[in-house]
């Protein structure tokens, strides 16, 4: 590791301080591990390089003086379109697999078979089950679980001609996607289809290979993740807007802290209920601590920050740095986007790192599986874990930098609805108006890449100024949190007409719609006001961004945000440039098929006019001032 500017890697002061502390500690981080790998291979970079089978590796020459052709003959553009629809499927596969362990909870419930989970919002069950079909005369609480969940868990199979929540689609765009064959089957079919046409020898044409990248991420947005957001609403509550605290300095030195990290609410509510049982808060009090401090970690603690208020430590980029204060006594992960370095900078502190799914193990963590009959047991187990692991914690290396920001957090779209006084006409009226010029998702993930959470943030406030609403999920939900733009205060960096509505309506002007899987609450909302104005998605003043992301599951929500008619830009650009007609296709051809199309732009300045322009002409189509 090495000593480094720590300025150029992150906009916040505690996050360059801890770097700093993670030197002085011997601890190596992602910013070490990723200079260690510079310079990147362009091959991988570009998508030219293949290794989908062992007549290979092989790879293609960008600049046309070597291989033009892999050993069976697959030229860039084939090349570059296989490795990206299987991008799109590993992205696609691991939100819908999230939504699939819920659904089977509630199937579990319903079947009586667990009593550490219960349906906690049953009108939000009425509705799902009217929403699809179900009879519900005659059915209780536990029957409408069990039919819902059957008819969701229906959705992975090969065996429907379109999914449960086609029906929430507006009518133009669902007729285009028929037009297509884009409309999303299966679940898992469609992801099984894709590793198909990806084996050598199958789908051998770029366009082909794309259209079904986007019925693939199709079955993500508007099939697994929507699941998993709807069943999550369900069995632990629909979020309503709490206030909380976010950063580090969250967590607290004088107590027991515990980390939860991934994205499944199934473990952490668990935990939440754990820390409040008062015999836990004594027996971590019998060890000299204050009490027992949970908070969260990427998109598990959106999903407890959104229903419960937990705390927020930080996001992606800050996970080894949360272990780097010395000051937290375990790590308790489900699945997704926790680095497996984890274990090796917990065993240079105190810091226990618990694994709980059959699906995610960690060489060298304590794994304690969790299932629905043994969850409060389990995370009683981890509790206590932490408490014996607070004996070991050495004060001397405790160092919690920065101070506790406020937020406002819970803008479920049923909350949105409730402070608008229950109708979408307020939004729509301000949106005439052109108070609310527009409204965009600024989404997605840190990656060290990118400065730590300067495009996020700056893209935001830009946003904000124009009077252009921001919703926002998971990292960088986090990053606008502990920049205070999600205050009520915050209202005084929109512009006025934004800023005048905000006050009005008592919310700030970033509204937190929750985890990864809840960009769904977003798309939901864009297809209800595109049903209140007779439109389709693609004729909003919406836009998306995701300005650091890094994940395959950051690409099929850009892709299915995409394909729903959502003008979307990302600040990374996605290994497809090796390909001209999959590059051109992209960010130009994608226009004249869904409405929408991709744009690469790492500067978020330049994005916020991106979108600005994007708005305008959208608004001036609609007949509204620019
Ligand atoms: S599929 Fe073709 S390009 Fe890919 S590794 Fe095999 S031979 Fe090479
Ligand atoms: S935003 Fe990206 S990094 Fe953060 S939790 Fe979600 S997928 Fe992971």
């Amino acid at each position: 590791m090495s000593k480094k500017n720590f300025k150029e890697e992150t906009i916040r002061p505690e996050v360059e301080r801890l770097l700093e502390k993670a030197w002085e500690d011997g601890v190596e981080t992602v910013w070490d591990r990723k200079r260690a790998q510079e310079p990147h291979c362009g091959f991988c970079e570009l998508g030219l390089s293949c290794h989908i089978c062992v007549m290979g590796p092989c790879r293609i020459d960008p600049f046309k003086n070597g291989p033009q052709r892999g050993v069976c003959g697959a030229d860039a553009d084939v090349v570059v379109a296989r490795n990206f629809g299987r991008f799109i499927a590993a992205g696609a596969a691991s939100h819908s697999d999230h939504g699939r362990d819920l659904a089977e909870l509630l199937l579990a419930v319903g079947q009586g078979l667990t009593k550490d989970y219960q349906v906690r919002d049953q009108a939000k069950l009425k509705r799902l089950a009217g929403e699809l079909g179900v009879d519900a005369p005659g059915l209780d609480t536990a029957g409408l679980a069990r039919a819902v969940a059957e008819v969701l868990l229906a959705d992975y199979s090969s065996t429907k001609q379109q999914l449960a929540f086609m029906s929430r689609v507006p009518a133009k765009r669902l007729e285009l996607w028929r037009k297509l064959s884009v409309v999303p089957r299966g679940i898992d079919r469609e992801v099984v289809e894709m590793m198909h046409r990806t084996h050598m020898g199958v789908d051998n044409e770029a366009v082909s290979l794309l259209l079904h990248a986007a019925r693939v991420s199709l079955s993500d947005g508007w099939g697994g993740s929507m699941i998993g957001t709807e069943i999550s609403d369900v069995i632990f509550g629909t979020p309503t807007p709490r206030s909380s605290k976010i950063n580090l300095a969250v967590l607290q030195e004088d107590q027991v802290n515990i980390l939860v990290h991934g994205h499944n609410p199934i473990v952490s509510e668990m935990v939440a209920w754990a820390v409040r049982q008062p015999d836990m808060i004594a027996k971590a009090q019998a060890v000299g601590a204050k009490g027992l401090n949970l908070a969260g970690l990427c998109c598990t603690g959106n999903e407890i920050l959104m229903r419960q208020g937990v705390p927020m430590a930080g996001n992606h980029l800050m996970t080894e740095l949360a272990i780097v204060t010395g000051a937290v006594e375990l790590i308790v992960v489900d699945y997704q986007c926790i680095m497996p370095s984890l274990v090796q900078v917990g065993a240079c502190y105190h810091t226990k790192i618990v694994t709980t799914s059959p699906k995610a193990h960690f060489a060298g963590a304590t794994h304690l599986e969790f299932d629905p009959q043994n969850a409060k047991q389990q995370a009683l187990t981890v509790v206590g874990l932490a408490i014996e692991a607070y004996k070991s914690r050495n004060p001397d290396k405790v160092e919690i930098p920065g101070k506790p920001v406020e937020l406002l957090s819970g803008f479920s779209n049923e909350a949105v609805l409730a402070a608008l006084g229950g109708s979408l006409t307020p939004l729509i009226e301000a949106i005439k108006a052109g108070q609310i010029r527009g409204a965009v998702g600024v989404v997605g993930c840190n990656n060290p890449r990118v400065k730590h959470d300067h495009g996020h943030v700056n893209l935001t406030k830009e946003l904000i100024k124009r009077d252009i609403l921001v919703l926002d999920t998971g990292c960088a939900a986090a990053a606008h949190g502990m920049s205070g733009l999600k205050t009520l205060a915050a209202a005084d960096l929109a512009g006025p007409g934004l800023s005048a509505v905000c006050k009005a309506l008592g919310v700030p002007p970033v509204l937190h719609v929750g985890s990864c899987v809840d960009n769904t609450r977003i798309v939901h909302l864009c297809a209800l006001l595109a049903n209140s104005l007779g439109v389709d998605i693609s004729d909003l003043p919406v836009a998306a961004a995701a300005m650091e992301w890094y994940s395959e599951k950051a690409a099929a929500i850009g892709l299915y945000a995409v394909a729903s008619g959502i003008f979307t830009v990302l600040g990374v650009a996605p290994p497809i440039l090796g390909s001209k007609a999959v590059t051109e296709m992209a960010v130009s051809g994608l226009e004249d098929v869904f409405g929408a199309t991709f744009a690469v732009e790492a500067d978020p300045f330049k994005a916020a006019d991106l979108i600005d322009a994007r708005i305008k002409v959208k608004r001036q189509a609609l007949g509204l001032t620019p």
